[in-house]
């Protein structure tokens, strides 16, 4: 799942809006930032096999650090610590980040084919939506739109552009979303894996940017 982790974003923001919108887009990418940066150093593996999903060709066959559930629990435990001791609060808004970056693990679930390892790199599970396009397509779009939805209902905006500025971006977010189902694959692991990691970065400031229209 890409762009619909970000409906985790919004929510967590409407919980606590003193969390940076910025923080919460990268925590809910946190496991596929180190996804991608683990992958680079030849830690975790994946091949491009054109085909072998209906709509992106990544065989994701060896992941057990960023995307098993043991591990996702490990990830929430740091992503709160972290959290709390770097910005000195408290545990409730530590406890959202972390539950932010958890939650990366439950909608991958839905859309992943059985790669997501329960631990270590056995037992994989998936329930196999990206053999689905439209119906992942949609899932991705509804998840993503519902999270600015709930993000609109709890803030007002505070410049002129405050208003459209969120939806606008939500549908360039689509737009990306439809490149990664539709477009040309990638041609490597390595292009892949440096692709998430500018395009997660990128996201995430022009969220931080974006919140300032709002409050
Ligand atoms: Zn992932």
């Amino acid at each position: 799942m890409f762009v619909g982790h970000y409906s985790a974003s919004f929510l967590a923001k409407t919980l606590d809006k003193r969390i940076p919108l910025g923080v919460l887009f990268i925590a809910v990418q946190l496991v596929d930032v180190f996804w991608a940066i683990f992958v680079l150093l030849g830690i975790e593996k994946v091949r491009i096999v054109p085909g072998i999903t209906a709509t992106n060709p990544l065989d994701l066959y060896y992941m057990p650090y960023t995307h098993s559930l043991l591990a996702s629990f490990v990830w929430l435990g740091l992503g709160a610590v972290g959290y709390k001791s770097l910005r000195s609060t408290n545990w409730r808004a530590g406890l959202i980040v972390g539950a932010a970056v958890f939650s990366h693990w439950i909608l991958d679930l839905l859309v992943h084919c059985p790669d997501l390892p329960l631990y270590d790199d056995v037992l994989k599970v998936g329930f196999g939506l990206w053999n689905y396009p439209v119906a992942a397509f949609l899932l991705e779009a509804g998840l993503m739109f519902g999270g600015i939805f709930l993000y609109l209902r709890a803030t007002e905006p505070v410049t002129p552009g405050g208003k459209y500025a969120m939806p606008i971006f939500g549908v360039i977010m689509l737009l990306i979303q439809a490149n990664v189902f539709f477009g040309s694959p990638p041609p490597s692991p390595t292009a892949a894996a440096v692709t998430a990691l500018m395009a997660y970065f990128v996201l995430a400031g022009v969220a931080y940017w974006l919140e300032k229209k709002r409050r």
